[in-house]
């Protein structure tokens, strides 16, 4: 039984579609990330779970009962926002158990067993006695998160919970807030800007641009079968590199560029007559000169060194791509500025998208098993 469904949900404020015709269905327990661009629609999403948000068009389902035109109180969902919004003048205690004492007609007793279990599962059990004020922040969003956990709610609803931490709590909250989430097996819709936290967190993701679904599939599926050249270059980093092209038969071109298509891509596309090769930069190959057909001299521009791996900035050398191609090589491989190297985009790793339409007409299909650590 799908748990959450967006049934060719709409919203519009004016003239301006936030959110256009969602279709989909979540499952019991799911954990599912929304992403996009700025003003893609993430929150106006959440906001309509919520009930603070109007619905223009369709019906949002919780256990298959339609939610629409309840009011927020009466929906069985728990909200964590960036901002902690405890109440400054409450101990930890009863901020955590303060929903249950006015929602709910639970005894003094059962509240306070409660409360304790829930800050021992946030390993906040040794701070009940404190206020906001004497709390770091991870200890305050740990707090927040024991305010929504204790309502054990059909939905919890994240918007960018973690944005306000620094990079290691942040990480640490990551796999603490995967774990709770396991354990509670309550399904999630988790608003985040962060690639890693998309990547890494959830069972599947929403990809949003412009209001409008993009892609609604695992990381893997979203990273590895892109829907579409958006998805494409948004998932990843370093971005996808892309080369626009005009198809002649079996052949990709550009003045001074040419790139042979394998048999197998010619029989399963069709006659699209501008075709965008799309290729990871870690699927780029570096060689000391060019040796195939396909491959091109290219100018290292940039060196971007992380240590374990490199990222090299390269400008062809005959033809203009509108792009640098983005290389990632390993940390041992040594590259100057300015060194003249041969470039491939093996075919086991090309993705084709309509020049027109951008949608995927070709992706590699053996190559799906896992994520270089690079990427997320
Ligand atoms: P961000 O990542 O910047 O938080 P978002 O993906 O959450 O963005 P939303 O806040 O859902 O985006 O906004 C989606 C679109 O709806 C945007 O174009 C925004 O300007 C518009 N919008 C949101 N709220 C309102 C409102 N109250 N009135 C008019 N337009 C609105």
């Amino acid at each position: 039984m799908s748990n959450l469904s967006f049934n060719d949900v709409t919203k519009r404020y004016g003239d301006v579609v936030a959110v256009q015709d969602l279709d989909i269905d979540i499952e019991d327990g799911e954990f599912i990330v929304i992403v996009g661009p700025s003003g893609c629609g993430k929150t106006t999403t959440l906001r309509m779970v919520a009930g603070f948000e109007e619905i223009s068009e369709g019906e949002i389902s919780i256990k298959n009962e339609v939610i629409n035109n309840q009011r927020p109180q009466e929906r069985d969902i728990a909200m964590v926002f960036q901002s902690y919004a405890l109440y400054p003048h409450m101990t930890v205690k009863e901020n955590i158990g303060f929903g249950l004492r006015h929602s709910t007609d639970f005894s003094s007793e059962a509240i306070e067993t409660k409360v304790v279990e829930t800050a021992e599962m946030l390993g906040i059990g040794g701070l009940l006695d404190r206020k906001p004020e004497d709390l770091s922040g991870g200890q305050q969003q740990r707090v927040a998160l024991g305010r929504a956990i204790i309502r054990d709610p059909d939905v919890f609803l994240m918007d960018e919970p973690l944005s306000n931490l620094d990079a290691k709590l942040r990480a640490q909250m990551r796999t603490e807030l995967q774990h709770i989430q396991g354990q509670l097996d309550v399904t999630t819709l988790y608003v985040t800007h962060n690639q890693t936290e998309a990547m890494t967190m959830g069972d599947r993701i929403i990809i949003l641009d412009g209001g409008k679904l993009q892609q609604f599939g695992t990381p893997m599926e979203c990273y590895h079968k892109p829907n579409n050249q958006f998805v494409a270059g948004f998932i990843g980093e370093p971005s996808m590199n892309f080369v626009a092209l005009s198809r002649e038969s079996g052949t990709l071109a550009r003045e001074n560029f040419r790139y042979e298509l394998t048999d197998e891509m010619v029989g399963s596309i069709s006659a699209t007559p501008e075709i965008t090769l799309g290729i990871r930069p870690e699927n780029v190959d570096v060689l000391p000169e060019p040796e195939e057909p396909n491959d091109f001299f290219a100018t290292v521009d940039v060196v971007e060194p992380f240590g374990k791996e490199h990222n090299l900035y390269l400008d062809p050398v005959d033809a203009e791509f509108s792009q640098p191609i983005i290389a990632t090589i390993t940390g041992r491989q040594r590259f100057e500025e300015g060194d003249r190297i041969g470039v491939r985009f093996p075919p086991d790793y090309v993705h084709l998208f309509d020049g027109q339409t951008g949608n995927a007409i070709w992706n590699p299909s053996d190559n799906e098993e896992s994520v270089p650590s690079s990427t997320i």
